[in-house]
């Protein structure tokens, strides 16, 4: 059976899916139809419309892999806000830190006594000798863009098409046609992104070398695994032809491991040996509280230092936010590292993600569905095509946004929740065995249940 057949199948589910979504929340649909002066959408950011749900879902409360909404609803979390709650809601050792470490103060504008410790803990974790401190993410690759630039006297940065590294603008492009726009959904921007920015198809070697022979790209920012579109793995061997030939051209190498720090200790980049200059994290480094951390090499440093003291060094450098490295994010930023962000956690994430992914395979096998599975550590992507994809064109030609949609709320409806916009599964350690072995009996039973459908 094609996709195609198998959206018209579930067209047919759907209208009985978001009914029984519906009717069980009346008080989160009075909360989405409320009327008048408020949160604009009725949501505190407005993005939170577009999950694929009637209208959102509202927690009441949120506790390992246990979420409760307000409706009295429970599910068991797949998504985990997106990786911030990789490692469960609320683990103890951060509970214990939000409990106690206040009264030490939340945010001073100094370093706090954590600070030394953390840094030697990221550069022994992470590989790269010297770090600074961010709230999300998508500071953090603003910070690290900045110092590529500053660093190299270079104005282009490149990113690969489908990819998102947060509320970045020069990220937020488009390749259309082999040329670079500013992406179709960006609000707000009047700078042409394409004079500054170049994508390129994901594992496309030549693509890249020609883009680097022009010598004007200060970084390649690249996630190691691309989880922003579907979720495409590098070919063998681009990682190390990225390496090499950023190294030639003078291009810095700025790795985002916000998602796939999912991969294992130290990320992607420690168990594949990737030696990027720039490094960035953020969502889950941090236990769920707003921390990012941006990492560079003894050479990026020195060139930092250069820069910053040929400006006076004092002043506005466009690196900063008032609340970054807080007292707060040390502490909890300490307790991550030393006792949730370690093997043993990792260990159970990665015994739990085994059963399931061997489960979804089964289940995807059984109903000759033309898909597979895409792992990077604990997070599963399920892939509407029967080979890999390789790049974003690819990627976007397997997706089904009616698919995807029949999926999530079927699983909702069944007690589990997915990360919206695609099929992503997170894995965190506090999902029991028995958890993931009923997610996969469900997801067995929705995909026989979409195969006979119209029948
Ligand atoms: N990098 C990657 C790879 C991401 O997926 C995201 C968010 N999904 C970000 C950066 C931005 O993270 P934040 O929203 O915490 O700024």
């Amino acid at each position: 059976m094609d996709n195609a057949a198998i959206e018209a199948r579930v067209k047919t589910l759907l209208p009985a899916e978001r009914q029984l979504y519906a009717e069980r929340r009346p008080k989160a649909r009075a909360m989405a139809e409320r009327k008048g002066r408020g949160l604009f959408d009725n949501v505190p950011m407005h993005w939170m419309l577009d999950w694929p749900m009637p209208f959102p879902m509202v927690i009441e409360q949120a506790s390992g892999v246990h979420l409760t909404d307000i409706d009295g609803n429970a599910a068991v979390d797949l998504c985990l806000g997106d990786t911030g709650a990789m490692f469960g809601h609320g683990p103890e050792p951060i509970l214990d830190v939000l409990r106690n470490a206040g009264h030490r103060g939340l945010t001073t504008m100094l370093p706090s006594a954590d600070a030394e410790i953390v840094g030697e803990l990221l550069a022994a974790r992470f590989g790269l000798p010297h770090w600074q401190i961010g709230a999300t993410a998508s500071d953090a690759n603003r910070f690290a863009i900045r110092v590529a630039r500053a660093v190299t006297g270079r104005r282009k940065i490149l990113v690969f098409d489908g990819c998102y590294h947060g509320a970045v603008d020069d990220t937020l492009v488009d390749l259309v046609n082999g040329r670079t726009f500013s992406r179709a959904s960006l609000l707000g921007q009047v700078v042409d992104l394409g004079e500054t920015t170049i994508a390129i198809p994901f594992n496309d070697e030549e693509a890249l070398r020609n883009a680097l022979a022009s010598g004007e790209v200060a970084c390649v920012l690249a996630e190691p695994v691309m989880t922003n579109c579907g979720m495409i793995l590098p070919a063998p061997g681009f990682h190390d032809t990225l390496r090499r030939l950023t190294r030639e051209h003078g291009t810095l190498l700025l790795i985002d491991e916000t998602h796939t720090i999912s991969t294992g200790l130290g990320g992607y980049t420690m168990l594949h040996g990737l030696e990027p200059d720039l490094m960035v994290m953020g969502k889950p480094i941090g236990g769920g509280v707003p921390v990012s951390i941006w990492g560079m090499s003894a050479a990026v440093a020195e060139g930092l230092d250069r820069a910053r003291r040929a400006r006076d060094g004092h002043g506005h450098s466009g690196i900063g936010t008032t609340l970054s490295g807080s007292a707060l994010q040390l502490a909890c930023l300490r307790a991550s590292l030393e006792k949730v962000m370690i093997s043993e956690t990792y260990a159970t994430m990665a015994a739990r993600t085994d059963i399931i992914e061997a489960g979804l395979i089964t289940a995807i096998a059984a109903q000759g569905l033309p898909w597979h599975v895409t792992r990077v550590g604990a997070r599963l992507e399920v892939v509407f095509s029967p080979e890999p994809v390789r790049n974003a064109v690819e990627a976007r030609q397997a997706a089904s946004s009616v698919i995807e949609e029949a999926l999530h709320l079927s699983l909702l409806n069944r007690g589990f929740l997915l990360t919206p916009f695609h099929n992503m599964i997170l894995v965190s350690p506090a999902l029991a065995e028995a958890e993931a072995q009923a997610l996969v009996a469900v997801y067995g039973e929705i995909l026989a249940r979409f195969c006979q459908a119209a029948e």
